[in-house]
């Protein structure tokens, strides 16, 4: 097998050059379907200044493999947002699904090239994890459908040489969660996760303990000894609200992926998906994604795209159905994912610990979101008595110059900037009321 390193230039947005150190390997499909959309397509695909997205490696079932990506950089690929594992410890590999490809041997080629990375960063086999586990979003969506990353995992040379904990015995994951009945019964004294379900009759599969764990609060669940013992003594304690959970979709739609995806404009796109494009509410996207001193600079732009079409989204505030009490019927007027997963990651967003779905949960969810989420505190602070746009602009850490003032007074409905008296006070106004 052959590795050409074809790397996304330094300058494009989807480059974001934050350090990465592997501990998990992401497997995705790219979902192109044409006939021709193979690795060097993907290639140049991913180079293009306007793709928001970024990955390590993709793999067609021919013998070059693309490298877009050094290895000690971070890609935008795994949707759990700009500070998430997925995106900042993994290392994304895009299996190529064009119509005029072997799926099966591009899996087997990313099976190899999964083995080569697995040793050269020591990551083990339960760290070889799907796109679905960060987001939810149905990625690999074949995989998924052929059993899931368990069986992509049977694709990597040796893998039995690696030891991983209790997945052994993991029989294909079942479609549905099941959810132990509360304390008091089943094995009381074994030490085990796997032999406490079974004695309760309930679906021991890594698929079902993961669904388990992340309902109890337990991130990243790769079934390590520390996690397992965790999850048994919450579920032994009967902390999980199965009464409450709702069944999960069968197939969620997923938040990303959806939208305008070949736009380079964020507003466009937050249009395309019913979001309020406005610049408080991009600045309060920024700053939820970790975009210090949003003044929507082409570059913030570009970096803040690609963080929202990769599943990083929040609703606006102040819009929708105003009435309801229902969180699913809010989230639908607003033009969001009502799926239980999405619920769940909002809800992680704005400090809801373990979201089952209770009623109290979804009626907190309800009001947080309606007020604009959990950071509702205007998108900018106060100004301070007496004092100037220029002094509060440099307060803020925000560019002060003539030029950037008057990009801002024109998003803020000032014609004609040039300076004036009254024209900074309004714009101070604007920003800071
Ligand atoms: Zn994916």
């Amino acid at each position: 097998m052959n590795i050409i390193q074809d790397f996304i230039p330094a300058s494009n947005g989807n480059r974001p050059g934050y350090a990465l150190n592997p501990t998990y390997i992401t497997i995705h499909e790219t979902a192109n379907t044409s006939a021709g959309a193979n690795a060097a397509m993907h290639a140049r695909y991913v180079k293009n200044p306007t793709t928001a997205v970024s990955w390590h490696f993709t793999v067609d079932d021919g013998q070059t493999i693309y490298q877009h990506l050094p290895l000690n950089e971070n890609g935008w690929h795994a949707g759990d947002g700009g500070s998430g594992t997925g995106n900042r410890q993994s290392i994304g590999i895009e299996i190529c699904v064009n119509r005029d490809g072997d799926f099966q041997q591009a899996m087997r080629n990313a099976g190899q090239l999964t083995r080569q990375l697995m040793d050269q960063f020591q990551i083990p086999l339960d760290r070889v994890v799907a796109h679905q586990h960060w987001s939810g979003k149905r990625c690999p969506a074949n995989i998924i459908n052929a059993g899931g990353i368990e069986m992509f995992r049977t694709l990597i040379p040796n893998a039995s040489t690696i030891p991983v904990e209790e997945e052994n015995n993991a029989p294909a994951p079942s479609p549905q969660p099941t959810s132990p009945p509360s304390n008091g019964s089943g094995n009381q004294t074994t030490g085990s996760i796997v032999t406490y379900l079974n004695s309760i009759g309930v679906d021991s599969s890594f698929e079902n303990r993961a669904r388990l764990a992340s309902q109890n609060g337990i991130q990243n669940y790769t079934g390590t000894a520390e996690q397992n013992t965790r999850l048994l003594s919450l579920l032994r304690n009967g902390q999980e609200s199965s009464g409450n959970t709702p069944s999960p979709s069968p197939a969620p739609p997923p938040s990303s992926g959806s939208g305008n995806q070949t736009t380079g404009s964020i507003v466009t796109y937050l249009n395309s998906i019913g979001v309020d494009s406005s610049f408080e509410n991009r600045a309060r996207l920024a700053r939820q994604n970790g975009i210090q001193n949003y003044t929507g600079t082409a570059e913030q732009n570009t970096r803040l795209l690609s963080l929202v079409r990769n599943g990083n989204v929040t609703p606006p505030s102040n819009s929708g159905n105003q009435t309801t009490g229902s969180i699913v019927t809010y989230l639908n007027s607003i033009g969001v994912d009502s799926s239980f997963e999405n619920r769940a990651r909002l809800a992680r967003q704005n400090g809801i610990q373990n979201y089952t779905g209770t009623a109290a949960q979804n009626t907190q969810l309800l009001q947080r979101l309606r007020n604009g989420g959990s950071n509702h505190s205007s998108s900018l602070p106060k100004a301070r008595q007496g004092e100037g746009i220029v002094d509060y602009l440099n307060r803020i850490g925000v560019d002060s110059s003539f030029s950037n003032r008057s990009r801002l007074a024109s998003q803020y409905g000032i014609a004609n900037y040039r300076g004036t008296a009254q024209q900074n006070s309004r714009l101070l106004n604007q920003l800071s009321g």
